[in-house]
């Protein structure tokens, strides 16, 4: 299929707004007799004017002539193998266009290509066209290219009405697609959520019926994706669409199910998702044990307070209520052990607030866990109207204490 071709003068998309690692990586490989392309996500944001994450290239060059090119360069991944040009913080993510997931996969051999029973691809490492690399990718949005050589824009795959159209469109047969990598539907949520974009009818629909197969992700994945989801600064407007199309459940299960049950732990979730959004625009860096005990919170409380009725002390119950779900949840949504330890931290450092007498709260404000169990204090005290002047003594309690430490 010939691709629709935009000449530069008919697009804003100018070098000055790549980054100057991304531009390098283009113009060596263009040196070098070889066609380079700004491929993906950059694109994208750069057509509708937002600031781009990051600048993936897209090149004829094989993994290894492109280590030949580069002395700062690492070659990566199990999956796909491409490579990393390091410069002083930015990596430029540069792979060598890939061929489509074949339609008959016993026309490959075994070492290159394999599905599981599910039509889940394992393993593809086949070169391809540029118009099959398009194609092979998400949405039509994240499938257009830049060309260095020309500077025009390459579109195979229909994302620029879809961009002007405000549409998350898959590429292909939704179904199929969904069901090679079901992580590309909580991808269509994000996207949706991030740029205010609708998902096209025929993918919502696929979302709905395949949502089952987010069972079948790799768990470990699916743990970077939810922090994508959370930290993207739309966390609300991403978890709308979540629940929208009803991947909340077979990504959260239980916690989804207890939202069910009351309005109000809904509008907890949503209230923690805005301040997370507040947070990002103001530049603020927050980790995810912080994320997820803000956004679990009512929810590990609730399960807490069942554990103290079984004769649990405060502390205990506080720390096995995160241990039992979020261990649960590492079966879909792998949370690191020391994330876990550090959530678990944060709720059994609570009861430590109501202690306000003697030597315990000068300890407290040394505790190097007290930063992280303060904002949830802080955020949970107000989301809930509770503990306003105990909050208001330890705010206080607080700024003595950074005064003292600024003078020090
Ligand atoms: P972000 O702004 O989050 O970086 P992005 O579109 O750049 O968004 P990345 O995860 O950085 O997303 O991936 C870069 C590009 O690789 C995507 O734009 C898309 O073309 C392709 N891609 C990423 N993940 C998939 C996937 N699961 N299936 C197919 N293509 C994918
Ligand atoms: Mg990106």
């Amino acid at each position: 299929m010939e691709p629709v071709i935009v000449q530069r003068a008919n697009h804003n998309i100018s070098r000055k707004n790549i980054s100057s690692a991304a531009v390098k990586v283009l113009y060596r490989l263009k040196e070098e007799g070889f066609t380079a392309y700004l491929a993906g996500g950059g694109v994208r944001d750069l057509l509708l004017e937002r600031n781009p994450k990051d600048f993936d290239v897209a090149t004829d060059a094989t993994p290894e002539q492109i280590r030949r090119i580069f002395r700062n360069c690492r070659l990566v991944g199990r999956r796909f193998r491409l490579a990393h040009v390091l410069f002083r913080g930015e990596t430029i993510e540069t792979s060598t266009f890939r061929a489509p997931v074949p339609e008959d996969e016993s026309t490959h051999c075994e070492n290159t290509f394999r599905t599981s029973e599910t039509g889940f691809v394992e393993r593809d490492n086949i070169f391809g066209t540029p118009e099959q690399d398009a194609l092979r990718r998400d949405f039509t949005i994240n499938a257009l290219f830049y060309n260095i050589s020309d500077f025009t824009l390459i579109d195979y795959a229909g994302g620029l009405k879809d961009l002007e159209e405000r549409v998350v469109r898959v590429i292909g047969d939704p179904d199929r697609r969904f069901a090679e990598d079901p992580v590309r539907m909580i991808r269509a949520a994000r996207f949706a959520g991030t740029l205010g974009f609708d998902i096209e009818p025929a993918a919502y629909d696929a979302i709905c019926r395949n949502k089952e197969l987010l069972a079948h992700a790799s768990s470990s994945r699916m743990y970077e994706e939810v922090q994508k989801l959370f930290f993207c600064g739309h966390a609300k407007e991403v978890f709308l669409w979540l629940e929208r199309t009803d991947l909340l459940h077979p990504m959260f299960h239980d916690f989804s199910h207890w939202i069910d049950e009351d309005k109000a732990r809904h509008d907890w979730v949503i209230h923690t998702l805005e301040q997370m959004d507040r947070w990002r625009k103001a530049g603020l860096r927050v980790h995810p044990a912080l994320l997820f005990a803000l956004i679990f919170g009512e929810y590990h409380e609730f399960l807490a307070s069942r554990l103290e009725e079984e004769g649990q002390s405060p502390q205990d119950a506080a720390r096995n209520a995160v241990q039992e779900h979020l261990r649960g949840m590492c079966d879909n949504v792998r949370v690191p052990k020391q994330v876990i330890f550090q959530v678990g931290d944060i709720m059994a450092n609570q009861g430590r607030f109501h202690r306000t007498k003697g030597r315990h709260p000068a300890r407290f404000l040394h505790n190097k866990g007290f930063l992280d169990a303060f904002l949830y204090f802080k955020f949970a005290s107000r989301a809930h109207d509770r503990n306003l002047d105990l909050l208001e003594h330890w705010v206080v309690l607080h700024r003595e204490q950074h005064g003292k430490g600024e003078r020090a």
